[in-house]
């Protein structure tokens, strides 16, 4: 049997997108997001679904020591779950800052911290960070959101590197614009019909389909190397 494949995200958009991905080359999967229907609605062979909160260490630890009773080990480890709310510095409700860096940042190190030592132990495992482009530049009102994607890149090499002579790989996966329901969380209506317009401009954003090729691409390579960052956007976005 293929190993344990974990998608964070999985509800929707990159993450549904990446568990489909993986489940149609044969690896057994565990989804996790807070919507159970749309992750049931994918209809996905070897696999478990479970209502997660991912800024809830107790739960995504026991919805992954469940899955990994019944298919093995986590051999790989997706951290997508995500929220974008863009706002001004100046008028942003401080529960969207709160509520960004919780699931941006903490999301990402409850899953980590369930895995990691088992894969250090088992001397192999990968695990792959959704971050963006907004990980590596600003973009005007995305001050908070810049920032948990900053440090979701700042937290993946670190561990890349203190773990590396473990031979667990850490990757970050930053792509830009991606065509997927992210933005409409935003609650600011002049934001979103700006992002929108300026979106037209580059016909669209990616597929998401070009994301989770990515994430295959990283995974599938040889335990014993390790792509640490794949930076992607449509040709035409410049920033
Ligand atoms: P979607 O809105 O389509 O998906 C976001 C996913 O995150 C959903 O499955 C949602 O599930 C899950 N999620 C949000 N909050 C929580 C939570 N507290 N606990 C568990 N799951 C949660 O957006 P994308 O697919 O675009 O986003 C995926 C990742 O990609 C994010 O990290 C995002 O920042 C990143 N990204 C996206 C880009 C884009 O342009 N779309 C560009 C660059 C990076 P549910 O609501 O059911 O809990």
């Amino acid at each position: 049997m293929k190993k344990l494949i974990v998608i964070t995200g999985a509800s929707s958009g990159i993450g549904a997108t990446i568990a489909k991905t993986f489940a149609d080359l044969g690896h057994p999967t565990l989804l996790l997001a807070r919507r159970l229907e749309p992750m049931l609605e994918l209809k996905l062979v070897n696999s478990m679904a479970m209502s997660v909160d991912v800024t809830d260490l107790k739960a995504v630890e026991t919805a992954i020591r469940k899955a990994e009773q019944v298919y093995g080990p986590t051999d790989l480890l997706v951290n997508c779950a995500g929220v974008m709310l863009l706002g001004h510095s100046d008028t942003q409700s401080f529960s969207e800052w709160e509520h960004m860096l919780d699931v941006n940042i903490k999301g990402v190190l409850t899953g980590t911290h369930v895995v990691l030592h088992d894969m250090i132990t088992a001397q192999r495992g990968t695990i792959i960070n959704i971050s963006s482009i907004a990980g590596r530049k600003t973009f005007d009102q995305h001050s908070v959101y810049c920032g948990s994607k900053f440090a979701v890149h700042a937290i993946t090499e670190a561990m890349r590197k203190e773990v590396s002579a473990s031979n667990v790989r850490f990757i970050t996966i930053a792509p830009g614009v991606v065509e997927t329901p992210l933005l409409s969380h935003t609650t600011d209506a002049t934001i979103i019909s700006d992002y929108t317009q300026w979106k037209q401009t580059i016909e669209s954003g990616l597929d998401p389909q070009i994301v989770a090729d990515c994430v295959r691409f990283a995974y599938q390579q040889p335990q014993s190397v390790c792509i640490r960052e794949i930076v992607l956007a449509k040709t035409k976005q410049a920033d």
